[in-house]
């Protein structure tokens, strides 16, 4: 149907944070099809985990208990610190999923987001994405506009009435540029819902499985939400949602599933995934990485150039003008890279990526 706006070019393999198309051509990732590769492209424990899980039971529905559901469950718990999960198959739907069950819990209704957000495509997740252009055509939607600036608490405070159930929030944000917000914010967030009695929800869709330098960015902030989302990253590239949620926040039998949600397949996938990010490092890596790789950044010095910024390997390069055509220049000298919010360089590579490829793809914007 036309809906993407495509590069021009056909993919088919890659390794690492390297990707071939058909006609040979070499490029660094530094997309990773949008923060989801984080262990690199086929990976050999992924690929051969879905290979033998394929094997053996490919789906069976939630009706049963399966053995690779349950392992995840609990590594999910593990690596969250959360008590609860439910799985689902992307991230919009693990959004969709906070939303109900904060309606559920609270017996509330409306929600508070943030401007620049992005939380997703389908109607629920839609209503808390600020971009008029994706939400204009589909009105009207779950709630009228209720979004509040970035980075300012006391404008969350200000926008609580009776009927909120949550407050939504991604720990930086994506989408809307590579945000990073001042460290007090989410604390004070956080103070402003207890007080209040609405519920949190960091939307890591984006940000999670060592993306940021951290196993989950609201670690770098040091604040705990009631409800978390989850997608990208979470299989290592195999489709698959989740979200997790503290005790006491949980729904009730029967009032949500997925059909697909925590299928063989991808908790298989995901298995494999966290053990790669755990044996390999790929957390600390990433802090490494991106250390390395905004301190690089930051030596070009160019016309139009203003900032980098970002944490771990979620760095977002600000220009004063629109940068569509650094895009095209490196994907013509083997770099894949992304454009977000008109001006923003979005560089999320694989967490395995080297120095030497660092150092290519700097040499590249240098010269672009
Ligand atoms: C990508 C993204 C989503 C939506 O995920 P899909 O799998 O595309 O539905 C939601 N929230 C955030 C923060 C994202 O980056």
């Amino acid at each position: 149907m036309q809906t993407y706006g495509r590069q021009p070019i056909v993919l088919e393999s890659g390794k690492g944070s390297l990707v071939y198309d058909i006609e040979g051509r070499e490029y660094v990732d530094c997309v990773a099809g949008i923060a989801v590769n984080n262990i690199g492209h086929c990976h050999p424990r992924l690929t051969e985990a879905l290979q033998e899980q394929a094997e053996k039971l490919i789906h069976v529905s939630n009706l049963y208990y399966t053995q690779p559901q349950a392992e995840l469950a609990e590594q999910l718990v593990n690596v969250t610190g959360m008590d609860r999960v439910f799985f689902c198959n992307s991230g919009t739907e693990a959004v969709e999923s906070a939303m109900k069950l904060a309606r559920a819990t609270t017996k509330k209704t409306d929600f508070i987001a943030v401007e620049h957000s992005f939380h997703g495509r389908t109607m629920g997740a839609l209503s808390l994405t600020y971009k008029d252009m994706y939400r204009a055509p589909f009105k009207p939607l779950v709630q009228e506009e209720k979004f509040v600036s970035f980075n300012d608490a006391q404008a969350i405070a200000d926008a609580i009435t009776p009927n909120t159930a949550a407050v939504i929030v991604e720990p930086i944000q994506g989408e809307g540029g590579i945000n990073v917000p001042s460290q007090d914010y989410l604390k004070e967030v956080r103070k402003i819902c207890d007080e209040n009695e609405v519920l949190l929800i960091f939307d890591e869709v984006q940000t999670g499985f060592g993306r940021t330098g951290a196993w989950f960015c609201k670690e770098h902030f040091g604040v705990e939400p009631d409800i978390m989302t989850m997608a990208k990253a979470i299989g290592g590239g195999f489709p698959m949602g989740a979200i997790a949620a503290r005790e006491g926040i949980s729904f009730n039998r029967g009032e949500h599933a997925a059909t697909f949600g925590g299928g063989p397949l991808a908790c298989a996938a995901a298995l494999a995934s966290i053990d790669v990010i755990r044996e390999e490092n790929l957390v600390q890596r990433s802090k490494e990485m991106g250390e390395y790789f905004r301190s690089e950044l930051s030596k070009i010095s160019a016309d139009g150039f203003v900032e980098v910024r970002g944490k771990g390997l979620m760095i977002g390069v600000q220009f004063d003008r629109k940068c569509a055509d650094l895009v095209d220049y490196g994907r013509k000298n083997g770099v894949l890279l992304n454009c977000t919010s008109e001006t923003v360089l979005r560089i999320a590579p694989p967490l395995v990526i080297t120095k030497e490829q660092i150092d290519r793809v700097v040499g590249v914007l240098e010269q672009a």
